[in-house]
């Protein structure tokens, strides 16, 4: 592989006026370093997806594109999630660049840790996650949930790397393989192990928000650990029928019971028994059918093929070779 390749890093941003400014700086200068040390081409980029923000976020966009060529903006037609906006950056660089890192628009992550997935990517690797080594600025319930997450997730099969999330370095060769998966249901870090490659990891300390606030809050976690858990695995289903199974067998066994208690006369009414009875079991049928119900309401999303993303602005400065 030549040096002097074409990265492209893609920062989605939702609502991130606060630290965009800021964030741009860095990355810039962290560009240039890289350019001047000839570790990337003068035509690398960052590239901003604006992911329907309801604040000034384009705004400062177009602004800095105008003022910096190497600033690109992306403008999605509204507010479409993290996953989908980091999608639309990725699909639209890899057809401009070599090597893609995409990372978010607060700077948790470190960005020194880029010079390293460089140099991984020049010794011959197609994906280098960037993991945390540590979460000692997490705060405890954030630090629990995360962790817990992975372990769920490494437990129900599916194949992640722990403590990564979306800061990676993904070559155009990666990236063009990702575009064959239709999916609409969108969890990333769980798709590229299943693409394969050569692979690398990197480990960074993840520092805390310098500014604005996190954009993930309980709620949407939860539900994003749920799309990650049913887009990769049917586990669920699996472990569904297990319980049916056991439950089966204890019926069973209570039904003898039952019978012994018929025939030695010490029947009573069981007016207690069967109420408690028939609650559990209701209970649980409706439980088990709900996650039928999850995965059968992602099969009719699923089929409905809906474009991920529309993209209603691009500002790009095409590099002159
Ligand atoms: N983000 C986005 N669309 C959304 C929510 C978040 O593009 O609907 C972006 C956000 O601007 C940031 C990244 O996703 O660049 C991660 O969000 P955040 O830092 O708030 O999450 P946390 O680090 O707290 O998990
Ligand atoms: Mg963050």
């Amino acid at each position: 592989m030549k040096k002097n390749d074409v990265l492209y890093v893609v920062v989605p941003c939702y609502n991130e006026e606060e630290v965009l400014e800021e964030t741009n700086k860095r990355l810039v200068e962290k560009l240039k370093d890289l350019i001047n040390k000839s570790s990337i081409s003068k035509n690398s980029r960052i590239m901003y997806v604006n992911d329907g923000s309801k604040d000034k976020t384009w705004e400062l966009i177009e602004k800095l594109h105008k003022s910096n060529e190497l600033v690109c903006g992306l403008k999605l037609s509204r507010n479409r999630g993290h996953q989908n906006a980091l999608f639309a950056g990725l699909m639209t660089a890899k057809d401009k660049a070599d090597m893609i890192i995409s990372m978010d628009a607060d700077l948790q992550d470190d960005i020194n840790a880029v010079d390293e997935m460089i140099e991984k990517y020049y010794n011959g690797c197609e994906v280098v996650y960037g993991v945390r080594s540590s979460r000692k600025k997490d705060t405890f319930f954030k630090k629990f949930t995360a962790e817990g997450f992975y372990k769920i997730m490494k437990f129900m099969g599916v194949d992640i790397v722990f403590n990564h999330a979306d800061y990676r370095l993904t070559s155009k060769r990666v990236l063009s393989e990702l575009s064959n998966y239709k999916e609409v249901n969108l969890f990333l870090r769980g798709l590229f192990p299943v693409i394969g490659f050569k692979s690398d990891v990197v480990y960074y300390e993840r520092a805390e928000r310098f500014a604005g606030e996190s954009k993930y809050p309980l709620k949407k976690m939860v539900s994003f650990a749920w799309e990650g858990i049913t887009s990769f695995t049917v586990k669920p289903l699996k472990m569904i029928m297990n319980l049916g199974l056991i439950i089966a067998l204890f019926s069973f066994i209570f039904l003898i019971y039952v019978i012994i208690g018929y025939f030695t006369g010490n029947s009573v009414s069981g007016w207690t028994t069967i109420i408690v009875l028939l609650c559990l079991f209701s209970g649980i049928q409706i439980f088990c059918i709900g996650i039928i119900g999850e995965y059968l309401g992602k099969v009719y999303i699923e089929t409905k093929e809906r474009p991920r993303y529309i993209i209603a602005q691009a500002l790009i400065h095409e590099g002159k070779e």
